[in-house]
């Protein structure tokens, strides 16, 4: 094996979820605290981590090839190798396996432990292979240095992990039990990211909805409270959430989304099918039924609020007219913005290994279809909104000489030109409409 050197250059490549982004972010945060240099676009890092999802598909045969690409384009003159971290759920979930299979793998760090990143490099400079897959969160954020990202829009992880072992999905293994990250320090962050610019912030969470904590004088709030407090930093001018579960919509978050002027009039409520025995299989703890009802009580309290959700099609014994149903729910609820899936079976859930999987062609074309509905929902939500009036949070330039893009409050894609920076919150007309995103003209 080639000599391995103390990086200087460091590149984190995150894969998957908001709060992968999240972790990645923090990570290049800690490693640049450490006097590392982040590498351009296109340069060598002597740092690569790969920052991993595990709740679809192939997610570890890609780690292998993206493994086996670094190590081809390394520049090995000198007779160095690059240090290779696989982070991630991919980590928590086959890192011993990684280890065996990718030699030049020296790194494997779980989503609880990156926070141990520079001991761990310490020791891998020196030619030792790490394993850290050890679980508790908590330590994790107390850890890590203080916030260093401008952006207009950032993440703040407040939760993590899940209790709901949906039988489908492996995140109760790779993140664990659900923990709420305390009242104060997700104060402090939050102040952080906008004295450094953020004027949207959105909380994240596997179940962002379950976070629970006690205020500043020792009461008990759920994310409702923790909302109506964020809403009085003065500089921050929106907040979002996601990803939310429905058994944990409780009347006082339904009620601030009527009442809390910041909050933006947009609910991501994953429904994942519209049967109630695929429900059931699936241990979803909600009927198509309680779906509906909830998302009618969102939008009493705020009639604009756009919905998305999430589908699997495909789930073992789902029946033709199971999937009827869903596409039933997708009728019912006209969703502004959705994304499905095909069922992916995941190595040690339940429903790996339950009977009557389902053929690769019947779910291609379940999906086909479900995907067209929600395209005709997404343009007819974007059309009924062409006419409106709204602010939009300038994101970047575009394509075209003195664009802009920017997100509407219903979080639409909308580009307009004239004369902007990043962060500007520029009032506008909406004009016209397609199904990702609309044109618009500054009031
Ligand atoms: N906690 C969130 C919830 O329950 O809605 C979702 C978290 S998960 C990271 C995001 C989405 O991935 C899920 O809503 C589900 O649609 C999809 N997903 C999870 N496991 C899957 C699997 N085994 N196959 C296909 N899609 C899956
Ligand atoms: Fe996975 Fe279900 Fe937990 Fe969402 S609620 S993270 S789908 S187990």
């Amino acid at each position: 094996m080639n000599k391995v050197t103390t990086p200087k250059s460091f590149r984190v490549k995150s894969f998957g979820c908001q709060m992968n982004v999240y972790d990645g972010e923090r990570m290049a945060e800690l490693l640049g605290a450490q006097g590392m240099e982040a590498a351009g676009e296109g340069e060598n890092a002597d740092l690569v981590v790969l920052n991993t999802c595990h709740i679809r598909e192939k997610a570890a045969e890609k780690v292998y090839s993206d493994i086996g690409r670094i190590v081809k384009d390394w520049d090995d003159d000198d007779g160095s190798s690059p240090l290779i971290a696989v982070a991630g759920c991919v980590a928590q979930a086959e890192g011993e396996e990684i280890m065996k299979r990718a030699k030049d793998v020296r790194m494997v760090v779980g989503p609880q432990a990156y926070h141990r990143l520079p001991e761990m490099i310490g020791r891998a400079s020196a030619g030792e292979r790490v394993t850290d897959t050890d679980m508790p969160a908590e330590a994790k954020f107390g850890a890590l240095p203080a916030r260093r990202k401008r952006a207009p829009s950032a993440f703040l992880t407040v939760q993590e992990g899940c209790d709901k072992f949906c039988t489908y999905c492996v995140v109760p293994y790779t993140r664990g039990a659900e923990i709420s990250r305390p009242y104060g320090d997700l104060i402090d962050e939050a102040q952080k990211l906008v004295e450094q610019g953020a004027r949207e912030i959105t909380l994240l969470g596997q179940n962002v909805n379950a976070w629970t904590g006690e205020d500043a004088k020792g009461r008990a709030i759920g994310l409702d409270g923790l909302i109506r407090e964020l809403a009085k930093l003065p500089d921050l001018a929106r907040i979002r959430y996601t990803t939310s579960h429905p058994n944990d919509m409780t009347d006082a978050l339904i009620a601030a989304h009527g009442e809390v002027e910041k909050l933006m009039p947009y609910l991501h409520l994953p429904v994942q099918a519209g049967s109630d025995p695929i429900l059931a299989a699936m241990n979803r703890s909600h009927t198509a039924e309680s779906y509906i009802r909830l998302i009618e009580r969102v939008r009493e309290a705020r009639p604009d609020i756009a919905i998305s959700g999430d589908f699997i099609v495909g789930f073992p014994g789902e029946t033709d007219a199971d999937f009827e149903a869903t596409l039933q729910m997708v009728d019912t609820i006209r969703y502004a913005a959705a994304f499905s899936f095909k069922y992916s079976p995941r190595p040690g859930t339940p429903a790996a290994t339950m009977g009557d999987q389902i053929a690769g062609d019947v779910m291609d074309e379940r999906l086909q279809r479900l995907q067209a509905a929600i395209t005709r929902d997404q343009l007819a939500f974007n059309q009924a909104s062409v006419g409106k009036t709204c602010q939009v949070l300038v994101e970047r330039k575009g394509r075209r000489e003195g664009q802009w893009l920017g997100k509407t409050p219903w979080l639409q894609s909308a580009h307009f030109t004239g004369d902007y920076a990043v962060g500007d919150l520029v009032d506008v007309e909406l004009l016209e409409a397609g199904p990702n995103s609309l044109s618009a003209r500054v009031c």
